[in-house]
């Protein structure tokens, strides 16, 4: 096949769909932690233009990615002023109807959080469950762990790495997993 043969179709046809999402941001004084949509408590926040939430920002590119959409430098370019200091579910918000208008739900995510401070396993149930809310999956299909950076030199950064799993929604019918913690 040429590359002029490949071209993007619509309706996407696999029945599921796979998305990598990866990103790091650095750690900064005077602004607040935000990680998955919660504020913890610690010393220092993460930089970036948005609110720096850097689990939420690999999650929406994991879903855009699934669904071969722009990714979310792309669509939310940080020369854009509009999003400065922008909530961070702004953005999940609009790779979940990009989802839901390719035909897709989303089946389970996975994720791994890198980072040497705060310790992210005392709050990690938390964090679990209020994540499973904003992407509208059962408990259970969401999946969270924390690493400490050793050895890799990103003390004062952390690092998250997401995938997801999409399956196609029936025609006119309702996702497939249902959320039980809304
Ligand atoms: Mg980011």
């Amino acid at each position: 096949m040429t590359v002029d043969a490949i071209k993007e179709t619509r309706p996407l046809k696999p029945a599921t769909r796979i998305g990598f999402g990866w990103d790091s941001h650095e750690f900064q004084h005077g602004v607040p932690l935000k990680i998955g949509g919660l504020t913890l408590e610690h010393s220092k926040g993460l930089g970036g233009h948005s609110d720096g939430d850097v689990l939420l920002h690999a999650i929406t590119d994991a879903l855009l990615g699934a669904i071969g959409a722009p990714d979310i430098g792309t669509l939310f370019p940080p020369t854009d002023l509009q999003w400065k200091g922008a909530d961070s579910v702004v953005f999940l918000r609009e790779a979940q109807k990009r989802v839901r208008e390719a035909g897709y739900a989303l089946s389970n995510v996975d994720s791994s959080l890198i980072l040497l401070a705060p310790k992210i396993g005392p709050q990690a149930a938390t964090i679990r469950a209020h994540v499973a809310g904003l992407l509208g999956i059962p408990l259970d299909c969401v999946g969270l762990k924390a690493k400490t950076p050793e050895g890799i030199g990103t003390d004062n950064a952390a690092i998250a790495n997401v995938v997801v799993l999409l399956e196609k929604r029936p025609a006119g019918g309702k996702p497939t997993a249902k959320a039980k913690n809304k």
